[in-house]
């Protein structure tokens, strides 16, 4: 018999999040973020099934390559840029687009020839990880402009550091930074192609949405959001962890559960153990208490998480059974809510799941 543990991926949901990011920047082009294995989803999967999508942005050259190979077609753009000559070579012959945010990439690019490729410009507005300054902008488009192997349009682009916040003000303000270090562009040409927003700008800021929005969180349901629910945007969750009890114990009162028997039953009460742990990429950090549902409804988790397995309370729920389903996140329970409890953001939880897990995708 195979372990019950899987990820449902709910390809229907994905795309249904893609037209909401569609209805919430209306008349732009999306390019469907799906870097780290399409957060944690399987990139492949994923990738076939955005088709609506304009492009793709992935990270890496290793993540662009498979890609390619496995016939998708459209533009490709790797956020991190290249780093070698090497990388240069590949990037022009898989057809990649990529992330100009450095000097040294410059360099390189002025010192080859032949085959063309496309750059997206990127300025750092304030989230002080990539990009050039503000007031070096004019002088970097004008530098890939004299390049022999730059094709037409550059973009120019940058990232935003808190949308997250809604009441950050830094967001508005790195769109007035780019605006202002992209004024040449509008004496050159009204129609050079720019892109600010992540999800949280699609859904926060609509002055952050230009001609590219580049969704990542909200296509896999999740609200980008500091205490938001994905549900609140009509997002759906796209990946739902399961599993099922594989015993229940009854203990007494004072007895404890778990490594270092930091959990002890407040009661004489029934526990589950359900199939699942952080050798899955449940988070070891979840804290007692931390939801779990059994049958579709709310039991905590108890006692520490362990490699392959966890325990919940099961006094609300007495009458389950060995083999009773399990929904770690997903539909049901916000992935947003887990997150919470074990301290961490969404984006890690679905990223981590391990391929100890086995992955069913349903339309
Ligand atoms: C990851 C990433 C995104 C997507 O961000 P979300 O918060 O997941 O929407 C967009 N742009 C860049 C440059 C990124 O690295």
């Amino acid at each position: 018999m195979t372990r019950a543990t899987r990820a449902v991926i709910d390809l229907a949901a994905l795309k249904h999040n893609l037209q909401i990011s569609r209805h919430a920047a209306p008349q732009v082009r999306h390019m469907a973020i799906i870097k780290a294995q399409a957060y944690g989803h399987g990139m492949l999967r994923i990738a076939r099934a955005l088709d609506d999508a304009d492009a793709f942005g992935v990270a890496l050259i290793e993540e662009a390559i498979p890609l390619r190979e496995a016939g998708i077609s459209k533009p490709i753009l790797l956020l991190e840029g290249f780093i070698s000559e090497k990388d240069l070579i590949l990037i022009r012959s898989y057809n990649l687009d990529c992330v100009v945010h450095h000097e040294s990439q410059l360099k390189m690019l002025e010192a080859v020839s032949g085959d063309p490729v496309s750059v997206w410009l990127k300025i750092d507005t304030g989230m002080h990880r990539l990009g050039f300054k503000p007031q070096q902008a004019h002088d970097v488009y004008q530098r890939l402009q004299q390049c022999a192997v730059i094709r037409q349009p550059i973009h120019l682009m940058t990232h935003l550091a808190n949308a997250d916040d809604r009441d950050d003000k830094l967001t508005e303000q790195q769109v007035k930074i780019f605006h202002k270090a992209i004024q040449f562009a509008d004496a050159i040409d009204r129609s050079i192609p720019c892109s600010i927003a992540n999800s949280g700008g699609v859904l926060g800021w609509p002055v952050s949405h230009a001609d590219w929005v580049r969704p990542g969180i909200m296509l896999y349901g999740v609200s980008p959001f500091i205490a938001g629910k994905g549900k609140e945007y009509d997002l759906k969750p796209v990946m739902t962890l399961q599993s099922e009890l594989i015993a229940i114990n009854q203990f007494k009162k004072g007895e404890k559960v778990g490594y270092g028997g930091s959990w002890t039953c407040p009661d004489d009460m029934p526990v589950g153990v359900v199939s699942i742990g952080y050798g899955d990429g449940y988070p070891r950090h979840a804290r007692p208490g931390t939801p779990v549902l059994v049958n579709g409804q709310r039991v905590q988790l108890v006692g520490r998480v362990s490699m392959d397995m966890l325990s919940v309370d099961l006094r609300e729920q007495p009458a389950a059974l060995v083999g009773d389903p399990v929904t770690l996140w997903g539909e049901g329970l916000p992935v947003e809510e887990v997150a919470d409890y074990a301290s961490t953001i969404a984006y890690e939880l679905l990223c981590s799941v391990t391929n100890r897990v086995q992955f069913d995708y349903i339309e």
